[in-house]
């Protein structure tokens, strides 16, 4: 049985979702003003994971990711640019998907913008001002007050009254306490608004995860995911606004993945020592080298990113793919490795476990084709390919891949994949601009493309 790890009461709870047969999960994404950094791509990488994992084990997924297209940072940096806050999250958003797919990563079900649902996240605000836990501010926003709301603090495990002795006494004084955040913010002159009951203005981002996952999943779901920074106060916040607005408990199991770090610092845009992932996939062989080293720790602990632990990581895919060489895979699988694979993964998605479980099947594989044993390979090379399939790494094809050399500028076959995708979805969203942008960059690296009629696209090498 699946045994997953819940921040909210610290233990491994066995996992049995509300609806059998049936997960509904929400992991916080992107606020999309820069391109993501290597700290994003753990994150992803964890949570896609995640949900291949479940769908493996046989349940119906719906797997939302949301998107934050409208905030402080987005507002500022457009301004800086002298672009519309619009046009910059558009760009992000179609970077940020460029590089996802490059990654290996599946597309959530469903992907929503905070722009697309200010009308639930009004109805929401508005439900928590009837029910007497948020109030109009004197300076006109809308803030959540955090003292009516009794269990607050328990994901974090803080204390409110401890808290509210840490928290800086704000220079405004529109908030009564604190810690109250604020719902709704009124619009400044030339910021982007909405027109709501209490003026113009915008959503805080608190409140956009809740409207969200709740108008998509229902009052009551089964995970929610996110880094380990977003534990307080943001998911603490969402807690606060949930319970309180729907009177019903919020999140089954809440997940946490750990940072990423540079010399032992947290790597974040605000401390500014970041790896963008693009800059990254620009040195490695495969982008999957990417993946392994970001799945290769457990996903709750700290990781520690360095060039040393990607050459490692990319050392340990030549070798899985060197094995894999000139074989096929059997109808028959080694059920006592896949076994052992399962009850690692099922023990809170023990990644290191079950990519030594799978290393395992590796040197079987490669002690077969030394014994010239084609029954054995053939059974070892099947298992090592579900394996990977479980894990989103060696599926490609082993003769291409070791003919890539390291640090390959060119672009693989599964890059040229995935950007075709990136382009084909820019242009069903008509957002030309976009799939003008991918056709350049196919370009430069030497990639010609043909539109066919139908809307297939073909590629060859220039
Ligand atoms: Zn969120």
């Amino acid at each position: 049985m699946l045994r997953i790890r819940n921040s909210l009461t610290g233990e491994k709870e066995p996992f049995v979702p509300l609806r059998d047969g049936e997960v509904r999960m929400y992991v916080c994404g992107i606020t999309v003003y820069d391109y993501i950094h290597v700290g994003h791509a753990r994150m992803l990488t964890v949570f896609d994971l995640v949900q291949r994992y479940l769908r493996a084990r046989g349940f119906a997924v719906t797997y939302v990711r949301n998107i934050t297209d409208i905030d402080d940072k987005i507002i500022e940096r457009a301004a800086h640019n002298g672009e519309s806050w619009s046009q910059l999250a558009q760009r992000f958003t179609a970077a940020m998907h460029e590089d996802c797919a490059r990654l290996g990563l599946q597309q959530p079900d469903l992907e929503p913008r905070a722009t697309d649902f200010i009308a639930p996240i009004i109805a929401m605000t508005r439900t928590l001002i009837d029910k007497g836990y948020a109030y109009l501010a004197a300076n006109g926003d809308v803030m959540y007050a955090v003292r009516k709301f009794a269990a607050y603090g328990r994901l974090s495990g803080k204390k409110i009254d401890d808290l509210r002795a840490g928290a800086r006494v704000q220079v405004d004084d529109a908030k009564l306490d604190p810690l109250d955040f604020v719902l709704w913010k009124t619009a400044k002159p030339g910021e982007p608004s909405w027109p709501s009951p209490w003026g113009a203005g915008r959503p805080g981002w608190h409140i956009e995860c809740s409207a969200m996952s709740t108008e998509l999943l229902g009052d009551y779901f089964d995970l929610h995911g996110g880094g380990v920074d977003l534990t307080f106060p943001h998911h603490e916040n969402e807690i606060a606004q949930s319970c309180a607005a729907c009177g019903t408990p919020f999140v089954q199991i809440w997940m946490h993945n750990g940072f990423v770090r540079i010399n032992d610092e947290k790597m974040s845009k605000s401390l500014g020592n970041f790896f963008t992932v693009r800059d990254v996939l620009k040195t490695l062989r495969d982008p999957e080298v990417l993946r392994l080293f970001l799945i290769s720790s457990h996903y709750r602990g700290p990781i520690n990113y360095s060039e040393a632990q990607l050459d490692q990581a990319d050392e340990t895919l030549l070798g899985l793919y060197r094995a894999l060489k000139d074989t096929r895979d059997g109808a028959d699988t080694d059920r006592a490795a896949l076994g052992a694979f399962d009850a690692a993964m099922d023990d809170d998605f023990n990644t290191p476990e079950a990519l030594a479980v799978l290393q395992g099947v590796a040197r079987d594989l490669n002690s077969c084709k030394a014994a010239g044993d084609a029954a054995g390979t053939a059974r070892a090379a099947g298992t090592l390919r579900a394996m990977g399939t479980m894990l989103g790494i060696l599926q490609q094809d082993p003769e291409a891949y070791l003919k890539r050399g390291a640090g390959a500028a060119e672009l693989a076959d599964a890059d040229i994949a995935a950007l075709l995708e990136a382009r084909r979805q820019a242009r069903a969203a008509r957002n030309f601009a976009e799939s003008d942008r991918i056709r350049e960059r196919l370009s430069a690296a030497g990639i010609l493309l043909e539109d066919k009629p139908g809307g297939a696209t073909e590629w060859r090498r220039a």
